[in-house]
């Protein structure tokens, strides 16, 4: 027989068995859930990523699921890559691949308000569980965008967005982008790109928004001042813009990593075979991070925020 201290031991070893085993039968294996992947042509200048070499990648690194973005702005690639394209392409993969949907801004609609958000829930319906890549080339806060977002608030769905000097554009500390956060409060923002990678530091100018800046970072950047007032906004550590934001200061990056743990996602935009991707050499040569910070902010804070 089992004394009591034995019994209960034994639970709670059977209970942590069971959560593993129910954590590796729910997701699939690997150890980053990629925030930004794109399928098909992107650039004229790039090959055609088909959802099996996609797979491969993943698999040779450490990929469990990647979200597949929509490109339809035309300021936002070569060729257009449709919500349709994008959910028919993900279909047969859907435990790995997750499909975002997009409109632009300037779409013709009818409905008002209603219609848009009923074209929203048609692609829900298709298996959507994001709004984006938005990358339109007009102004962040510009109405259109703004009867976007409040459409993809009461669908429920994330809103991703690329912000630069030419698309999504706004000024230095983001005035546009808290505008935007404040008038919807029910929708939750990714953020991604130069401008808003440069946004780390407090000392961005209007150029910085649409590069690469290096040196040192300056407290008191509106990403920071952002997300202390505002618990909608998140963002996405893709492309050059992501990795250049922590590794121009590791000192400050790591910081920031373990300060704003809940809200930071690990993403590659990964787009065409042989892509070069900085984040691997970051997060597995110049950077280590506690290993509970790593668990969110390469995994859990994407499915918890995608609810997948
Ligand atoms: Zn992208």
């Amino acid at each position: 027989m089992l004394d009591r201290r034995s019994f209960l031991a034994g639970m709670a070893t059977a209970a942590t068995a069971t959560l593993t085993h129910a954590d590796e039968k729910k997701y699939p294996p690997g150890r980053y859930f990629d925030m930004h992947t794109h399928l098909g042509q992107t650039w004229n200048t790039t090959q055609v990523l088909t959802a099996e070499v996609l797979l491969r990648w993943m698999d040779a690194h450490d990929i469990s699921q990647a979200v597949i973005l929509p490109l339809i702005n035309p300021e936002s690639s070569s060729y257009p890559l449709t919500s349709d394209f994008v959910l028919a392409t993900t279909k047969p993969y859907r435990d790995r691949l997750i499909p975002f949907c997009s409109i632009d801004p300037r779409t013709s609609f009818r409905g008002g308000h209603k219609g848009l958000v009923e074209m929203l829930q048609k692609y829900i319906a298709a298996g959507a569980k994001g709004f984006g890549e938005s990358k339109p080339g007009i102004p962040f806060d510009d109405p259109r965008n703004m009867a976007l977002f409040a459409a993809c608030g009461e669908a429920g769905l994330p809103v991703l967005f690329h912000l630069d000097n030419q698309r999504n554009t706004d000024k230095p500390g983001l005035p546009g982008l808290e505008k935007v956060l404040k008038e919807n409060p029910n929708t939750n923002f990714v953020g991604h790109g130069p401008g808003w990678w440069a946004s780390i530091s407090g000392d961005a100018t209007q150029a910085e928004l649409g590069g690469y800046p290096k040196g040192k970072t300056v407290p008191g950047g509106a990403i920071d001042n952002l997300m202390e007032k505002y618990p909608n906004i998140y963002g996405e550590l893709s492309a050059g813009s992501g990795a250049n934001s922590i590794s121009r200061d590791l000192e400050f990056g790591r910081e920031f990593l373990i300060r704003r743990q809940n809200r930071i996602m690990f993403g590659t935009d990964f787009l065409a075979p042989e892509q070069d991707v900085p984040q691997f050499e970051l997060f597995e040569q110049k950077l280590t991070l506690p290993p509970e910070v790593a668990e969110k902010i390469f995994r859990s804070n994407a499915r918890q925020l995608l609810n997948v």
